[in-house]
C-alpha cells in the first residue's frame, strides 16, 4: 500500500490532494493507495471534509524504510517526516518553489507546476476523460483546494487555469462557487477551538533569512479582530515556541484579512520590527503593522523577507 500525504501543519490542499490522488490511484491505476495527514486539521479543512462526506485521513505515525510514499503539496524535507530520505519516495506532485534536500535511492516521478494549488496539477495529470466524470466528493474536494489556496482567486498566485478549473468544477457540481467559498472562509475564521500556541503553529513554515531562522506563520481569516483580541496570548505562545525550538530565532505572525486583502503582522521586538521595515519598506510604529495588498506567503511574504 502506497502512503500519500502532504506537509506538516496540513491545510486543505495538502489534505484533500492526498485524498484525491489516492482515489485516482485506486480507481484508475490499480495501485493500492491510502491518504494520510501529518497533523491536526484546521477548521476549514474539517468543514470541507464534512461538507463532502469524506473521512478524515489517518494520522501518519511512522514511516519504515520499505514504505512506498507519494508526497503532495511540498518538496521541502523540513515539512515532511524526519526519515523521508530513507523511504521509497515514488512520486512527488507539487506547486511550490524547489528548495532541495529530498533524496531517493531510485528514480522518482516528479511533477511540479507553477499553478496555484496541487489539486489543479492533479486535475491536469488525470486527463479529461477522468475529470469530466469525477465522483461528486472528489470534484468537491478539488474545488475546495483551489478556493483555499487562491483565497477565491484573490491571491496573486492564482493563474487563469486554476480559475477555469474551479469554475468548471462548480458548474459540474451545480453549486454556487462564491457562497461555498464564503462558507469555507467562515469555517476557517472560527478559531475558538485553538489554543494560542495552536494558532501560532497552525499554518507555519520555517524559513531562513541571512543568519536568522524564522517561523513564518499565517492565519487567514475574515474577522482579523477576533485574532487581534488574543494578541497577548499569541505573543506568549510565540515566546514559548522560540524557547522550545532551537532552530527558530523569531516567529513572524501574519493575520491575513481575506476579504479586505491585507495582512497585519505582529512586530513585538527589535528584530521583527527591523525585518518588516526592511522587507516591506514601511516604518513600524507599534506592535502591529498593516501591509495593504499582502495575502500570499508564497508570493508576497517569503520572497520579500530580508534582514
Ligand atoms: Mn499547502
Ligand atoms: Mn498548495
Amino acid at each position: 500500500m502506497i502512503k500519500v500525504f502532504g506537509h506538516k501543519s496540513p491545510d486543505t490542499d495538502a489534505t484533500c490532494s492526498a485524498i484525491i490522488w489516492s482515489w485516482y490511484l485506486n480507481e484508475h491505476s490499480l495501485r493500492d493507495a491510502q491518504a494520510f495527514v501529518l497533523g491536526e486539521l484546521n477548521t476549514e479543512t474539517q468543514f470541507v471534509l464534512n461538507y463532502w462526506n469524506t473521512d478524515t485521513p489517518q494520522l501518519l505515525e511512522q514511516l519504515d524504510a520499505n514504505d512506498e510514499v507519494i508526497v503532495v503539496d511540498t518538496n521541502n524535507p523540513q515539512e515532511l517526516p524526519e526519515n523521508i530520505n530513507d523511504v521509497q519516495l515514488v512520486q512527488l506532485i507539487d506547486h511550490h518553489k524547489l528548495v532541495g534536500g529530498l533524496q531517493t535511492a531510485a528514480p522518482v516521478d516528479i511533477t511540479m507546476r507553477p499553478l496555484a494549488c496541487t489539486a489543479t496539477v492533479l486535475h491536469d495529470l488525470m486527463g479529461e476523460s477522468v475529470v469530466s466524470a469525477l465522483p461528486r466528493e472528489i470534484a468537491g474536494l478539488m474545488l475546495s483546494c483551489i478556493l483555499s489556496d487562491t483565497l477565491e482567486f484573490r491571491s496573486p498566485t492564482t493563474t487563469p487555469h486554476d480559475k477555469d478549473v474551479a469554475e468548471k468544477l462548480a458548474a459540474q457540481l451545480e453549486i454556487d462557487l462564491h457562497s461555498y467559498a464564503n462558507e469555507m472562509f467562515a469555517a476557517k475564521s472560527d478559531i475558538s477551538s485553538f489554543s494560542d500556541k495552536g494558532l501560532v503553529t497552525l499554518d507555519s513554515k520555517k524559513y531562513g533569512v541571512g543568519d536568522k531562522n524564522f517561523r513564518v506563520s499565517v492565519l487567514e481569516t475574515t474577522t482579523p479582530q477576533t485574532v487581534l483580541a488574543r494578541k497577548d496570548g499569541i505573543l506568549s505562545a510565540i515566546a514559548e515556541v522560540i524557547a522550545e525550538e532551537n532552530d527558530v530565532d523569531e516567529v513572524l505572525f501574519f493575520i491575513i484579512d481575506i476579504l479586505n486583502e491585507e495582512a497585519t503582522v505582529l512586530t513585538y521586538n527589535d528584530l521583527t520590527k527591523k525585518v518588516i521595515e526592511t522587507s516591506f519598506g514601511v516604518t513600524v510604529e507599534g506592535d502591529t503593522e498593516v501591509l495593504p495588498g499582502v495575502v500570499s506567503r508564497k508570493k508576497q511574504i517569503l520572497p520579500a523577507l530580508k534582514l
